[in-house]
């Protein structure tokens, strides 16, 4: 299968309809390599981000979202992540699967990183008021440098795991009644 050089468009091929909803990723396979985060910058995001995708093609893997790369990032470290299909087998230290259930907010921002801020700060307020308590942040970018002024702006996809915070829920319950 001819891959697209990366010079050129890194867009995701085709998107999931996930904007708003909460999804379980629980069992899912996942392709993930970590990357140095100085200060939280990714700053190598393109060099890992072709690096796996070259670890995928050697260790013939196949994405269930193709080009959807999923980068988290720590005050020194972090990852990039990408979702296999679920006929996945493989003895790669890299893949993994996810625990169960492994639930995450999406939401899907209009804009560059510098605006992301407030879409975060507004999911991460939505979850703690259902009595969800906010994990590891994903963002994956859905327009590359190439496309983004033709396809209307930059988008990004930002997914916020949850755990059930069953403190909180009994509070907001409480409070409700
Ligand atoms: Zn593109």
């Amino acid at each position: 299968m001819a891959q697209t050089p990366v010079s050129t468009c890194t867009c995701p091929q085709a998107l999931p309809a996930w904007d708003g909803r909460d999804i379980d990723l629980g069992g899912h396979a996942v392709h993930r390599i970590a990357m140095p985060t100085p200060f939280s910058m990714p700053m190598a995001f393109d060099l890992y981000r072709q690096r796996q995708q070259q670890e995928l093609e050697r260790l013939e893997l196949h994405e269930s979202s193709p080009g959807l790369v999923l980068m988290r990032t720590g005050l020194w470290r972090g990852e990039v992540m990408r979702l296999l299909t679920t006929d996945t087998h493989s003895l790669s230290r890299h893949v993994q699967r996810l625990p169960s259930p492994y639930w995450v907010r999406a939401v899907l921002h209009h804009g560059g990183i510098g605006t992301l801020r407030r879409t975060i700060t507004a999911m991460q307020s939505a979850l703690f008021d259902s009595g969800k308590t906010p994990k590891a942040l994903f963002l994956a970018y859905l327009t590359c440098p190439v496309c983004a002024e033709a396809r209307g702006g930059e988008q990004i996809l930002a997914l916020r795991h949850w755990v059930p915070n069953q403190k909180l829920t009994a509070k907001l319950q409480k409070r409700a009644s």
